[in-house]
């Protein structure tokens, strides 16, 4: 029953304009991954080199959120 890993959830963002509708400038992937732990979805600090990486390019951190200085996704530890 002793797991050290509790089992991650996720959730995720559904990134709308101002209008509702989709930017045909933009990609058509207005969704971004985050941990539900995340603690703030869009600070670059609050994710893994990875997960600013993917930030800045498409907005949307496939989950390497930090969790207590550590991102589950890459199994970064101290
Ligand atoms: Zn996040
Ligand atoms: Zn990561």
């Amino acid at each position: 029953m002793i797991n050290s890993h509790p089992r991650l959830r996720w959730r995720v963002l559904v990134r709308t304009g101002s209008t509702g509708k989709l930017d045909p400038s933009k990609p058509a992937r207005p969704l971004s991954w985050h941990l539900v732990t995340c603690a703030d979805t869009g600070l670059a600090t609050a994710h893994c080199a990875e997960g600013r990486r993917l930030l800045a390019s498409a907005d949307d951190p496939s989950g390497h959120c930090l969790l207590e200085g550590v991102c589950p996704r890459c199994g970064l530890t101290s």
